[in-house]
């Protein structure tokens, strides 16, 4: 069979809260394959953000397995764990998080570069990866000159610049109205078909969600099927 992209196996997450502790995740378990979005639905504080950190390597589980591409993480040190972040996992959130001193190509470039990609090979890529999200007219323009949905594509664009085989989205249309999220999750799933990625994205859009290939929700810290 082939790789996964993504597995979370019997995941704990608690926080201490004085005396008391606090269980978000009391077992999840998920597997994502290549090619595959799914929607992540719950309502706030239901632990959507804190699931996505564990299968980005942000922080790691109390108890349980995140594997990335089938390799298991939960025994690797930092420096490991950062280095498969920075190469297999794009990470797009709620709010665009793009440098401001720099056009919407070097935001893309600038992964590329960091990994060790010459400034052509980065420049290429990027402009080829703007083009195809429709902002082929739009590379040398900084963040506070874009629309709202021109900068999540520009942050799409950048969160799957190495070619990461998972991306990882919380709320990422959170911010924008409604006919603008429906074009970046039209972008996002396009996006999804073409490479092989696999996707994740946390939302609150039933209609958006409804358009993904699955559905989970998290009840009670437990990732659940939605159909
Ligand atoms: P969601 O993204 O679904 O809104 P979160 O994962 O952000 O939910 O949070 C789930 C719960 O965990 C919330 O009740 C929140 O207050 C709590 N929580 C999140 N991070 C921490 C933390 N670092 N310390 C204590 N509690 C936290
Ligand atoms: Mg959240």
């Amino acid at each position: 069979m082939a790789d996964s992209a993504l597995v979370l196996d019997g995941v704990e997450r608690h926080y201490k809260q004085g005396e008391s502790t606090l269980t978000i995740l009391r077992g999840a378990s998920l597997t994502l394959w290549p090619g595959q979005s799914v929607a992540l639905v719950a309502p706030s504080g239901a632990g959507k953000s804190t699931l996505l950190h564990m299968a980005g390597l942000l922080e790691r589980p109390d108890k349980g397995e995140v594997m990335i591409g089938d390799e298991p993480t939960a025994a690797m040190n930092d420096s490991a764990r950062t280095a498969m972040r920075r190469t297999r996992i794009g990470f797009v959130y709620q709010a665009h998080h793009l440098l401001a001193e720099f056009s919407a190509l070097e935001n893309v470039m600038m992964p590329q570069m960091i990994n060790g990609l010459t400034r052509p090979e980065a420049t290429k890529r990027a402009t080829e990866l703007l083009a195809y999200l429709g902002l082929g007219q739009r590379v040398s323009h900084r963040p506070a000159e874009l629309s709202g949905g021109e900068q999540q594509r520009v942050a799409i664009a950048r969160a799957v610049a190495n070619a990461p085989g998972l991306l990882l989205a919380d709320e990422p249309t959170g911010n924008l109205d409604p006919k603008t999220a429906d074009h970046v999750f039209e972008t996002l799933t396009t996006l999804v078909k073409a490479t092989g990625l696999a996707a994740l994205i946390a939302t609150h859009n039933l209609d958006l969600a409804a358009r993904m290939d699955r559905r989970v929700t998290l009840a009670d810290g437990v990732v659940v099927e939605m159909g």
